[in-house]
């Protein structure tokens, strides 16, 4: 009969138009927030109702497993030994798997020696041409590269904005456990400690190498030792205990800093860089 495909999707249309205001009541309106149990029930099969998100006021938590664009992790800040030192080692592995070629490495080098050191001058991703594959963080052996959570980089300028340098890539380890809390659990038990492979090496020699490669001052030089075989035993009882909690910010994800923030980030990712150049590399 004529009609009867439209009445039926009137029907549709009004039954998830008023199951829409059923779950809004049974959630308590917070269906939405980016907790773990509502992001469950948003994309699960319970969902009822509209499901149209009002982005950008409203923002789905993404899965862990999610990735858009790599980031560098570094050290916390409150490192007591390794502040700010960046995991990468400018190996370039990742470098020559990347499919595109996006990634462009400037190897750090002693400035008295001229050697190479096992650490980025610069590091440069164009995010125009990452194709959000991942290849770079599954193939580097340091764990040092990872794929971002942030999907919200347009600007309006592209011939800057959009050629990532190290400070802008650079983000602590801290935050990569927030995102990804069981694959940074897993990595660890694989690597064997929260912290970098080097962070280990040093513990086990007693801190010797430590102390050239921290951004400690004078007087935490000289307890540096102490500090990192105080690191390491935190680091062993933590292994032991369960993964690293989720990130747990109410109506907000990790990734979902202002400009200001960003901007301490990059002015702090600058200090530390200037405090290298300082040191001699
Ligand atoms: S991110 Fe990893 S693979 Fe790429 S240069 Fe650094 S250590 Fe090597
Ligand atoms: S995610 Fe893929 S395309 Fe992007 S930088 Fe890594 S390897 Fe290259």
């Amino acid at each position: 009969m004529y009609g009867t495909g439209l009445a039926k999707g009137l029907r549709l249309t009004l039954r998830h138009f008023v199951e829409s205001y059923i779950d809004d009541l049974r959630y308590g309106f917070r269906k939405y927030h980016h907790s773990t149990d509502n992001f469950g029930i948003r994309q699960g099969t319970q969902t009822k109702g509209v499901i149209t998100v009002q982005y950008p006021d409203e923002k789905i938590a993404v899965p862990e497993r999610f990735r858009f664009i790599p980031i560098l992790i570094i050290e916390d800040d409150d490192h007591p030994t390794r502040a700010g030192k960046d995991w990468c080692t400018s190996c370039g592995i990742c470098a020559k798997v990347c499919p595109p070629q996006c990634i462009w490495i400037v190897r750090g080098n002693d400035p008295n020696t001229g050697r190479p050191v096992p650490e980025p001058e610069g590091f440069f991703i164009d995010i125009d041409i990452c194709m959000n594959c991942g290849y770079c963080a599954e193939y580097c052996p340091f764990d040092a590269i990872k794929m971002d959570h942030d999907y919200e980089l347009a600007s309006y300028d592209r011939t800057s904005h959009h050629i990532h340098d190290k400070e802008r890539l650079s983000k602590p380890n801290s935050y990569w456990r927030a995102i990804a809390p069981t694959r940074a659990y897993d990595e660890m038990l694989v690597r064997g400690t929260w912290e970098h492979k080097d962070a280990a090496k040093e513990a086990r020699r007693g801190g010797a190498s430590a102390t050239r490669s921290s951004a400690l001052s004078s007087a935490a030089r000289e307890t540096a030792p102490a500090a990192t075989a105080a690191t390491a035993a935190a680091t062993a009882a933590e292994a032991e205990t369960a993964p690293a909690p989720a990130a747990e910010v109410e109506g907000a994800t990790p990734w979902s800093e202002d400009d200001a923030k960003r901007e301490e980030r990059r002015r702090r990712a600058l200090e530390r860089k200037a405090k290298r150049a300082a040191r001699g590399g």
